[in-house]
């Protein structure tokens, strides 16, 4: 652990000793403009798991989940399941994260997720499959994903799912790199997705999508963990943002590294990009304490209302979540 992290952990355990929610970003902000802090953050993107891999002691229980995210100063969190072979080291079911977040809904937002190979075989038609999801919107759910499955992002099951999404109003979020849905370089799979369905709001994430807020980038980019240096103009997530209104980025995980390799580019696409990116950190082992993310705001000294979208904003909208206590 660095000194920095250090100094910040000490500084949110005495935060949360003293029941505030003050995050690290808001303490910046109020020191920079004199403002109020901002009533928490919305982390879109974590995990609640199992100990059936790994050890017994990182598992992250919903228990541990709302600790954590108390002394990081998150108001809410997205919990997305991982059902696909490729997601995960075994499935965190749909059922599993409805059932452990049912009691604390005012802080978890629970998703659904369901393998598009399944409908290859159990779900022949878009009612069949509507059907499933329906039964899990109703159990709760407000959103698709994690969805990442070994398939083209436009491969035909994968659209029949986005279809019924659509149908329910659910948001996708996906995963993008060379091992799931898998795109070329300039992502023309993901265009046609966004094109077929404009009013859907999908949500990018991952090692691919990530690498693509630069241009000229290879199909071995796509599955780089953390790019470094400076971003070449003509990325496809600024041209696809531009393209169509229901494109948002996850900032969890290589996000923000995206949008640190470049402090320059990073700063002026965060600002420009704001009513499309939402705060989140992709936790789910208890070992993981390397988090630029909650650093992002106070270190490009966003305005206001930047960060206000950003943190929590744009997610209770999308979501339709309202305002944590
Ligand atoms: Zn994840």
């Amino acid at each position: 652990m660095t000194a920095t992290l250090m100094t910040r952990r000490t500084f949110l355990t005495a935060t949360a000793a003293t029941g505030g929610v003050l995050s690290v970003f808001g303490r910046a902000r109020a020191a920079h403009a004199g403002v109020v802090s901002p009533p928490g953050l919305f982390d879109c993107h974590v995990h609640i798991t199992q100990p059936w891999y790994g050890s017994p002691n990182s598992v992250v229980t919903v228990r541990h989940l709302l600790g954590w995210m108390d002394a990081h100063g998150i108001a809410q969190a997205a919990v997305l399941p991982l059902v696909s072979p490729e997601a995960f080291w075994y499935p965190v079911t749909t059922e599993f994260v409805l059932r452990e977040t049912r009691p604390h809904r005012d802080r978890l937002t629970p998703f659904c997720a369901v393998d598009p190979r399944t409908l290859g075989t159990h779900l022949p038609t878009t009612k069949d499959v509507v059907d499933v999801l329906s039964r899990y919107r109703d159990a709760g759910a407000r959103g698709f994903g994690e969805h990442k499955p070994r398939l083209p992002i436009d491969d035909p099951l994968c659209m029949r799912l986005y279809e019924a999404c659509n149908e329910l109003e659910l948001p996708v979020l996906f995963h993008l790199d060379n091992q799931a849905n898998m795109d070329s370089p300039g992502l023309p799979g993901l265009a046609r997705v966004l094109a077929a369905f404009p009013k859907l709001p999908f949500i990018g994430h991952g090692k691919g999508w990530w690498a693509s807020i630069a241009g000229n980038t290879t199909q071995a980019d796509l599955h780089v963990g953390y790019p470094r240096g400076p971003v070449a103009a003509g990325g496809a997530i600024d041209r696809l943002m531009d393209a169509f209104p229901n494109l948002y980025g996850d900032l969890s995980s290589s996000g923000a590294h995206a949008v640190l390799r470049d402090p320059a580019f990073g700063r002026e696409f965060m600002v420009r990009r704001a009513e499309r990116l939402l705060f989140g950190t992709d936790y789910y082992d208890t070992s993981q304490t390397d988090f630029p993310h909650f650093d992002l705001f106070s270190r490009f000294e966003l305005p206001n209302e930047t960060v206000e979208v950003i943190s929590c904003g744009n997610a209770r909208r999308i979501l339709g979540v309202a305002g944590g206590s």
